[in-house]
């Protein structure tokens, strides 16, 4: 029997709250979309979609479900529990989450479907981001400027700050497209103890009230990484604390956010 051991490291002034992660957080390994197709699914008239509790006599299920949005770079991290109607729900509020990145995949060249770096267009046209391969460098990317205001250059640094208008988007249905994912990784046993989470995704009978705990923390790294995510499950039971909290790394970027039962 092996045992597997990690050591962790964290800044004196964090000590103690990475104590109190560990001894009420189960740890997790990360999530890593795999370099190659999945190829076992569970044949299409036995699955059942864990999101709208329909099998394959009542629903569809044609559309490869993309655990990480294959807009984030996931390209073969798929679910078999995930119907073609839900997948669309949520490829809506996969929208609203890209959104929030504004011209992000363009400038660091993540690419999307059918594996292109997509173009940028901030509203009105102010700001338009492309990939542009005429320039024989190696991820090249143009940005025009057509307010005549994006560009803020210092001669003395060298340091450019490019400012925008990203185009809107809403942050709660970003928020559920982050909730999709952890209630896709979580284990079949606790779905139904997330009953009103499911009901919180699928619908917006909760968004009112939910409104104003659902947040997003968002954190930049100083290094770039795949994507994947974490998803940490609370094993203290006598403990007041978010029954999961859920993390997906994007390049440098983290989004964090708590569920609770
Ligand atoms: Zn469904």
């Amino acid at each position: 029997m092996s045992e597997d051991q990690f050591i962790v490291f964290t800044y004196p002034s964090l000590v103690n709250d990475l104590k109190l992660f560990m001894e009420n957080y189960q740890y997790s390994l990360p999530i890593i979309p795999p370099d190659e197709p999945r190829r076992k699914f569970t044949p299409i008239n036995k699955r059942l979609c864990r999101f709208c509790g329909k099998d394959s006599s009542a629903t569809t299920f044609r559309t490869d479900a993309h655990i990480i949005p294959q807009l984030l770079g996931n390209k073969y991290l798929v679910s078999d529990y995930e119907c073609d109607k839900c997948n669309s729900l949520f490829s809506a509020y996969e929208s609203n989450l890209t959104e929030s990145l504004g011209a992000y995949r363009t400038v660091f060249n993540i690419p999307g479907r059918k594996n292109k770096v997509p173009k940028y267009t901030s509203p009105g046209d102010g700001l338009v981001a492309s990939p542009n391969s005429d320039l024989n460098i190696p991820h090249a990317i143009t940005i025009e400027d057509n307010t005549g205001t994006s560009f803020e250059i210092d001669d003395k640094t060298g340091n450019t700050v490019i400012s925008y208008t990203k185009n809107g988007f809403v942050p709660l249905l970003a928020y559920k497209a982050l909730l999709k994912i952890a209630l896709t990784l979580i284990d079949e046993k606790d779905v139904s103890s997330y009953s009103e989470a499911f009901k919180f995704l699928m619908s917006d009978v909760y968004d009112e009230k939910c409104a104003e705990v659902a947040h997003v923390h968002q954190f930049f790294g100083s290094y770039r990484s795949r994507s994947h995510c974490y998803l940490f499950k609370m094993i203290n039971p006598a403990a007041r604390l978010p029954t999961h909290i859920f993390q997906l790394y994007f390049e440098n970027i983290v989004f964090q956010s708590f569920y609770s039962i």
